[in-house]
């Protein structure tokens, strides 16, 4: 024996109905009410009601639940915060249309623009100025769209501008968004003569809006700067965000990983091996001058760490540090005569033994300059394919080959 039948009886259907009774009578109503068909007051009401009674019925835990305790059990639980009877009518017949109608949106959509920054910007930081074209309410009626107390809101759609329309087409239930006609779309019914003249009972108007963007030092690529509520303006709903995304421009010289800098620098043989100075323009705008001690030796590739020279950690102060990767830049040909090479002997470690096994069979080669038409893999395989070519032109060479 169940506590209470009202949502039983709101379906029609008795109180050990089985799951498939429960859809079936929820079908049926749901359609013979559902504002689309049925746009009177009463209709509405009752939508809701067998909305909200099908919401609980159809789940056996709640079902469970109010079988046992009637309506007050189910307090917390599917009661006026639960779905809405569109959204259970939506999830019944498998139509997610979203928009207006089923569910209208509370809040505008949040516009995002891309901010191209260089790596120096990113340094110092700046400000940029961006002129953004945006819907907002019109200000001569705020909203309204005409005299104060003289537009009503549709009935027709409840306000929305927009109504479904259900089709039956054989076992098929499909639905359409369309535009409400007793209101044109604008939601509310207002007499031409009290229509807001600026906007002509549109509620909003254009407006330019210069935003002041900043960049601080140290923003990385992707990270947002959010105007919270300067989005696109709509009556009844809570405007959106604008959102500027940071989008780092790559450098031709540095490299940006997080807070760290990476350089290449090419400094000459010399530098490398007696040491000396070198410069280079550092993303700040002023030049980084290193000095390299005679006898530390940097090899080709090596990499170097200057503490501090990176980018601004952003908001927190300090830097991260920039590494120097090392190219040795060697004298050209012939840039010393025999006599002065040998003295390079008593100056360099001593060469590498040559070293081969005993007894090894020796070929004695010399290496030359490579030349790109005789040399590289792509031209030799241009020859071997013309010598195919040649090939397959003659007979019996698939027989010859088998
Ligand atoms: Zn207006
Ligand atoms: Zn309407």
């Amino acid at each position: 024996m169940v506590k209470d039948t009202k949502f039983y009886d709101a379906l029609g259907v008795q109180p050990n109905a089985s799951d498939s009774e429960l859809k079936k009578a929820y079908r049926k109503a749901a359609l013979k009410y559902h504002p689309d068909k049925n746009p009177s007051p009463e209709a509405a009401e009752k939508f809701k009601e067998i909305s909200h009674a099908y919401e609980i019925l159809s789940d056996d835990q709640k079902r469970e639940i109010y079988d046992s305790y009637g309506e007050e059990g189910l307090s917390g639980q599917g009661g006026p915060g639960g779905m809405g009877a569109e959204d259970i009518f939506s999830q019944f017949f498998g139509g997610s249309f979203g928009g207006a109608g089923a569910g209208r949106p509370t809040r505008g959509k949040d516009i995002k623009h891309a901010i191209s920054c260089t790596l120096e910007e990113l340094y110092k930081g700046r400000t940029a100025k961006l002129a953004l074209n945006k819907t907002v309410l019109c200000n001569t009626c705020n909203g309204l769209g005409g005299k104060e107390g003289k537009v009503k809101k549709c009935s027709g759609c409840n306000g929305t501008g927009t109504r479904f329309v259900t089709r039956q087409m054989g076992p098929m239930i499909q639905r359409f968004q369309t535009t409400c006609d007793t209101c044109q779309g604008t939601g509310d019914i207002c007499d031409p003569k009290d229509r807001c003249t600026t906007c002509k009972g549109k509620k909003t108007q254009q407006e330019r809006k210069i935003l002041q963007v900043h960049i601080d030092p140290g923003m990385k690529d992707g990270q947002r700067i959010v105007f919270s509520g300067e989005g696109d303006q709509e009556p009844g709903i809570t405007p959106g965000d604008v959102i500027f995304a940071v989008d780092e421009r790559p450098h031709d010289k540095f490299t940006r990983k997080g807070n760290d800098l990476y350089y290449e620098a090419e400094i000459d043989l010399l530098t490398a091996l007696a040491g000396g100075e070198f410069a280079f323009k550092h993303v700040s705008g002023d030049y980084v001058k290193v000095t390299l001690y005679p006898g530390d030796v940097i090899s080709p590739g090596a990499v170097k760490v200057v503490e501090n020279q990176g980018m601004p950690i952003y908001r927190q102060g300090g830097k991260g540090n920039l590494f120097i990767k090392f190219a040795i830049k060697f004298p050209t040909k012939g840039f010393a005569d025999e006599a002065k090479l040998k003295e390079l002997e008593s100056i360099l470690p001593a060469r590498t033994k040559v070293s081969i096994p005993k007894g090894s069979e020796i070929d004695d080669v010399e290496v030359v300059d490579v030349d790109p038409y005789k040399h590289t893999a792509g031209s030799r395989r241009d020859a071997y394919d013309s010598d195919e070519e040649e090939g397959h032109q003659g007979p019996g060479v698939q027989c010859a080959s088998q």
